[in-house]
């Protein structure tokens, strides 16, 4: 069974994205959903020609745009393009447009088909993690210690990562981990020492192989914190594992620990899917409970809900 005409057109215009297409030839839109009205503020009838779609483009993006989409779609290949678009009272949201181009028998470009999705969330998260990230450059979120995030950058970014995560409904997952009998080691060796080992159990965790969107963060003391987006359990816990051995590879002699040669950790590893009741503060504590079971279980080892 062929679905009619009209089934097509009650899908495509009851969905978030916004279809259109327009005549190459002539460069006027021969479709757009009424959605754009909603979104833009502009009825679907003064999307006439590409002059409409260029000019209500912000100016900084005009240009760059207008030449790469026309340039793409004379060569006749599938594009998208990120940009500006004016409301219609004045204000920018940002479209991303992805465009397919339509060829007849002959294989002569006959339209141009496409999409614009409303991608203003994403850009301003993604802004907001730059700001950040630059930030974190100009030291003032920045462990003095060791070099790595420090607590503030750590709640700025899980707030971000957190709506993240709620929005696409994705699991998040927080490491938290503590040096194993730390005091005797500061006792044994000096404070002084004590503070290049924190170094040194930095490092090791910097190169532990953590993705782009991972965040390391010394939570306080002899505690350091990792955020891990998109991570579920599993993966979360031979993060965890990794990160153990690595600080156990480090073979930071600690001749007062009770329970081995080498400095140790103990791990929490603590993932949820985020929803609007939930805080993302739970989650840090969630792992902060399962790092003290850890420490219960007699060090040396990763505690996880499973
Ligand atoms: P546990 O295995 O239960 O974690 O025992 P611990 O001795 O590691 O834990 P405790 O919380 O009793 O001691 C933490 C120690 O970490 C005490 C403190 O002097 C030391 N410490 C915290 N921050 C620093 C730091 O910046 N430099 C140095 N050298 N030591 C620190
Ligand atoms: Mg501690
Ligand atoms: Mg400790």
């Amino acid at each position: 069974m062929e679905p009619d005409h009209e089934v097509y057109r009650t899908l495509l215009e009851s969905t978030k994205a916004i279809p259109w297409k327009i005549d190459w030839e002539t460069l006027t839109f021969s479709y757009i959903g009424p959605q754009i009205e909603r979104l833009l503020g502009w009825s679907p009838e003064s999307w006439v020609g590409i002059d409409d779609w260029a000019e209500r483009m912000h100016p900084d993006d005009r240009e760059r745009v207008v030449n790469f989409c026309v340039a793409q779609s004379k060569a006749g290949s599938d594009h998208e393009a990120d940009y500006r678009a004016l409301t219609k009272d004045g204000d920018y949201l940002w479209i991303r447009d992805v465009v397919h181009v339509m060829r007849d028998e002959s294989g002569k470009v006959d339209s141009l088909v496409g999409f614009m999705f409303d991608i203003s969330e994403r850009k301003a998260s993604e802004e907001k993690l730059l700001r950040l990230q630059k930030e974190l450059e100009e030291l003032s979120l920045k462990d003095g210690l060791t070099g790595v995030a420090n607590r503030r950058m750590f709640d700025s970014i899980l707030e971000v990562e957190w709506a993240n995560a709620q929005r696409h409904g994705q699991p998040i997952s927080v490491v938290m981990l503590d040096i194993d009998y730390f005091k005797q080691y500061n006792d044994e060796y000096g404070h002084l020492a004590g503070d290049d080992c924190l170094k040194a159990v930095a490092r090791a965790l910097e190169a532990s192989g953590l993705r782009s969107g991972d965040l390391l963060a010394r939570f306080g003391g002899e505690e350091f914190l990792l955020l891990l987006p998109n991570t579920d359990e599993p993966s979360a816990q031979r993060v965890a594992e990794r990160c153990r051995q690595l600080i156990l590879d480090q073979r930071i002699l600690h001749a007062r620990s009770p329970i081995g040669p080498h400095l140790s950790a103990s791990f929490g590893v603590a993932t949820t899917i985020p929803t609007e009741e939930m805080d993302p503060v739970e989650l840090v504590e969630t792992a902060d409970c399962h790092l003290y079971r850890a420490k219960g279980r007699g060090r040396n080892c990763i505690h996880s809900p499973t």
